[in-house]
């Protein structure tokens, strides 16, 4: 008990919580179960504590009907069952880390008060972006972070009986909320500033999702920003582009990312970091040794390219928040920095990823990788109802540890996504991949499963039995591109000057290939090019694998990554 006392007091040692949602409310809760000798004050300016954010989108498409569902536990739960005060519409307004005490402010009175504290956790999220453009706030312009906001949302749909809504901003919120705006039918366009939707994916892995969109007839406005909202002579609103193009909608959302909200943070002097988050040890404590901080508002390292990064994801927020109350009572822990594992639906289509991305790592200014791209079905071929997965594996040359995993496909996606990220996390290669012993009956995967096919394949780069070649030196090489799938295959489309050699008649015409010359196989996804570049290899030819095959150069090809 002495040294959960106050020091200088011998009073209750008091800890105070600042946001009271993923990483505040799971600090709280471990906290106490813990060390019961502490006092727990948690504050948050908004109505609730502990709501679902990541279920925001799904209520304003109706799929959570009743808001009650939103709330994973009340201010009475925090209070009956752990003994954590619980203050809503409190707003902590300032820090004086010299006196250790909060200024609060109570939204509804405007009263004031200072509160002590012994140790200070701060987990106030991140806000939305809201550029300083004119018309972003007009009615019926949303952001979305809480329950009031998609209430708001909500109503603005069946009180004006909305039809359109223009979604600026094409990542992971945005998308939520295509597919629920869509889910209400209303007819729903994307602006977005970069060429491609989801920006944490390679250019090329955003293709079949960009193609999915439009297929369910969203619009896609790429490679245009936002330059302002206007009030249309309808009665509804004008999404003007910086190309000009004019989006007329009912209601508009602004979903272009997030900001630590760093301001408590900074005007109490803490240390913030070139990302713009407070910067914290492995501890998750702050540049304070009585403070701490969880969640969005914090920079950690990105343990893939070793860089300090922001990730406003659930998972991160929740286990810091675990962290930093095992710190502060006085248990050895540590964060282990995040790999950006992240999933998100979008009108049926799965898409996940983990790790690095390739333009991450060359960002990082890391060249010493190589990748591979597979198309494998989600469960065996012959069992009813078998989709593809558009997967990509990035691993370090020579050494085969796995950097990262990009997928897109209807089924079994984020279950891929996830066994990679496991082996990420304990330092795995591809040939752990290969050997990775996963769940196998005919409706659920195959003998060799995408992963290991993945693990596989990566292993036949490494160890010379495939050389691939790279798909962005298409339009340069010397190379003789020889395809060899079956002549009507060749014939729906095929690479610029490529020649057609189908692999049933290799081992009777090979001799007609140049041996003095390199040879880029391709065909529909990698496998035919893998037996081709194998026989080729062992009758002294140069040859190479164009991996993932046609598929993958259309999706590099509609990215404009390929000639
Ligand atoms: P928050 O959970 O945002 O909590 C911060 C709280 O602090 C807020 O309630 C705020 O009101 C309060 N606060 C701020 N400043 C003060 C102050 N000065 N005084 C008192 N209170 C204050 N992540 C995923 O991993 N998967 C998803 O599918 C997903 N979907 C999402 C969908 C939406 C619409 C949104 C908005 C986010 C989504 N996220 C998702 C992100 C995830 O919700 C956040 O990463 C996570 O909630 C961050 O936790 P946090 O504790 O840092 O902040």
């Amino acid at each position: 008990m002495s040294e959960q006392a106050n020091e200088l007091t011998g009073t209750r040692r008091r800890v105070l919580v600042v946001g009271g949602v993923a990483g505040g409310a799971s600090c709280a809760a471990r906290l106490r179960r813990v060390d019961e000798s502490v006092e727990i004050v948690m504050f948050d300016r908004g109505p609730y504590v502990s709501f679902a954010n990541c279920g925001l989108p799904y209520y304003v498409g109706n799929v959570i009907s009743d808001e009650r569902k939103l709330l994973v536990a009340s201010r009475e739960m925090f209070h009956d069952r752990f003994n954590i005060e619980v203050h809503t519409d409190t707003e902590v307004t300032g820090i004086d880390r010299n006196a250790r005490t909060v200024m609060v402010r109570e939204m509804v009175t405007g009263n004031t008060r200072t509160e002590r504290y012994d140790a200070l956790v701060l987990s106030p999220g991140a806000a939305p972006i809201r550029p300083p453009l004119p018309g972003v706030d007009l009615p019926g312009v949303f952001a979305v972070r809480s329950i009031p906001d998609s209430r708001r949302i909500r109503s603005w749909i069946s009180d004006r009986r909305a039809k359109s809504a223009v979604v600026v901003g094409g990542g992971f919120i945005g998308l939520e909320m295509v597919e629920n705006l869509i889910h209400r039918e209303l007819s729903t366009a994307i602006l977005e500033k970069l060429p491609q939707v989801m920006p944490p994916l390679d250019a090329e892995m955003a293709v079949p999702l960009m193609e999915h969109l439009l297929a369910k007839g969203v619009e896609l406005h790429l490679g245009d920003g936002l330059a302002r909202i206007e009030n249309s002579a309808t009665g509804g609103l004008i999404v003007v582009a910086e190309s000009g193009a004019r989006l007329p909608a009912d209601l508009v959302i602004l979903a272009i990312g997030v900001r630590p909200e760093t301001a408590l943070a900074k005007d109490a002097g803490l240390e913030i970091g070139p990302r713009g988050g407070v910067v914290v040890d492995g501890e998750m404590r702050a540049s304070d040794p009585h403070i701490w901080a969880v969640g969005d508002v914090v920079e950690v390292q990105d343990v893939l390219t070793g860089q300090e990064t922001v990730l406003p994801l659930a998972g991160p927020a929740n286990r810091q928040g675990r962290i930093a109350a095992e710190s502060i009572a006085g248990r050895a822990t540590h964060f282990r920095g995040v790999q950006a594992t992240a999933v998100v639906g979008v009108l049926g289509l799965t898409v996940a990823s983990t790790g690095a991305s390739e333009k991450g790592l060359r960002r990082a200014g890391i060249t010493s990788f190589q990748k591979v791209y597979l198309h494998p079905g989600h469960h065996a071929g012959y069992y009813p109802g078998a989709h593809a997965i558009h997967l990509k594996l990035l691993f370090s040359v020579p050494d085969g540890r796995v950097l990262g995993a990009q997928a897109v496909g209807l089924e079994g996606v984020e279950k891929r996504i996830d066994v990679i990220a496991a082996a990420i996390q304990f330092n795995g290669t591809v040939h752990d991949l290969a050997e990775a012993e996963l769940c196998y009956a005919p409706q659920f995967g195959a003998a060799k499963d995408p992963v290991n096919l993945a693990g596989m394949l990566a292993e036949n780069v490494l160890n010379g039995d495939m050389p691939v070649a790279d798909w962005l030196e298409l339009g340069r090489t010397d190379a003789l591109l020889v395809d060899v799938r079956d002549p009507e295959e060749f014939a729906g489309g095929h690479l610029p000057n490529a020649i057609n050699l189908p692999l049933s008649q290799l081992r009777s015409r090979y001799a007609e290939l140049p041996k003095d010359r390199e040879l880029w196989i391709c065909c529909a996804v990698g496998q035919r090019a893998y037996y081709a570049s194998r026989f080729l290899t062992q009758h002294g030819y140069r040859s190479r694998n164009l991996s993932g095959g046609y598929t993958t150069y259309k999706a590099l090809k509609a990215a404009g990554m390929t000639p």
